[in-house]
């Protein structure tokens, strides 16, 4: 739990977290889980041609070849000693393997370390839905009864500040920005003296997402959480890279090249609404080994989900 939570509503809440999930997750579910028992249940019972199929089932679904590897070793095993027999045998151990993969990064005893202002950064490729998941985080934390401050430093593209405008707007949070092209450090440096001032809890900065592949840009990144650093102890207390789901293996290659320099705590992984490509979440929680804090399961302001990987799990497999 990052924040405790006041009497006002969440998403959570409102709607149901499992009950969302499962809506935003049902493509997904298709994809998968009902591949999964067609596949299961296509033969007498379960023998090396179901095995076979099973596993390019896996692959198909977007869960990559570690996570398929790890799960079909344990059906194989399983199956070896004559444990799993029937297809709900099998599915209850790949449910169980899944499940594993999600919950094995998890620290369920995260907590931020004590600061009277929060400072999250935000860090993702351009089109991730990086500018639409902090107006999401903001209008989330202002629910919770927060002082919301939102700072873009994403100071390359104009119309990201603009946006960041409008969102800042619509979820009740201040803004500091600055006109284009200023040092994003400069703006952040004004930004966290403004929350100083004025009692803020929380700092959510919006960074530039040119790609991972310019250099200049991670050094950029890295001065900012320096300058965080100098302002206010701790900061960032969060850096969320945002993936977008659609992207499947393509984002997972460019959330690697995020992590090689910017010291990314958690990961936000948006669009899982309307993809069949959400068991690409298992592939990123295998590789990268962060935790996911978040999902995205939609263009609204209330479509920002806390994660949880028991509702994940379930809402594709109950
Ligand atoms: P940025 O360039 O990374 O800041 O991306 P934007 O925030 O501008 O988002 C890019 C597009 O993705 C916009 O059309 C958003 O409405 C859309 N988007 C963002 N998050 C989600 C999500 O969770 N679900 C869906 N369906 N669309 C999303």
């Amino acid at each position: 739990m990052l924040f405790n939570r006041s009497s006002k509503d969440t998403p959570e809440k409102k709607g149901g977290l499992f009950e969302r999930m499962k809506k935003a997750l049902g493509a997904t579910k298709e994809n998968l889980v009902s591949k999964i028992e067609a596949v299961l249940s296509s033969r007498p019972g379960i023998d090396e041609k179901v095995l076979d199929d099973l596993e390019g089932t896996l692959l198909g679904a977007d869960l990559g070849v570690r996570v398929t590897e790890r799960v079909m070793d344990a059906i194989r095993t399983q199956h070896k000693k004559q444990l799993i027999r029937t297809p709900d045998d099998a599915k209850a151990e790949i449910r169980k393997q899944l499940l594993a993969i999600l919950s094995a990064r998890l620290d369920p005893d995260h907590s931020l370390p004590d600061s009277p202002i929060q400072v999250w950064m935000v860090v993702g490729v351009n089109g991730t839905g990086k500018t639409t998941t902090i107006g999401k985080l903001a209008a989330r934390m202002s629910a919770e009864g927060k002082h919301v401050l939102v700072c873009a430093a994403d100071t390359f593209r104009p119309a990201a500040i603009e946006q960041l405008t409008v969102w800042a707007e619509r979820s009740g949070a201040q803004l500091i920005k600055s006109k284009p092209g200023v040092d994003p450090s400069a703006v952040l440096h004004d930004a966290l003296s403004a929350a100083s001032a004025r009692a803020v809890d929380v700092v959510i900065i919006d960074t530039a997402g040119r790609l991972h592949t310019k250099s200049n840009l991670m050094q950029e990144v890295d001065k900012m959480r320096r300058v965080a650093g100098r302002k206010i102890p701790g900061a960032p207390h969060e850096v969320l890279l945002v993936i977008d789901a659609t992207t499947g293996q393509n984002g997972l290659t460019q959330a690697q090249g995020f992590m090689k320099f910017t010291g990314i705590t958690g990961l936000i992984v948006t669009k899982l609404d309307g993809t069949a490509k959400g068991g690409i979440l298992f592939s990123i929680c295998q590789e990268l080994g962060i935790p996911v804090r978040f999902i995205g399961v939609g263009e609204s302001l209330e479509d920002l989900l806390e994660f949880s990987p028991e509702a994940f799990v379930d809402s594709l497999f109950v």
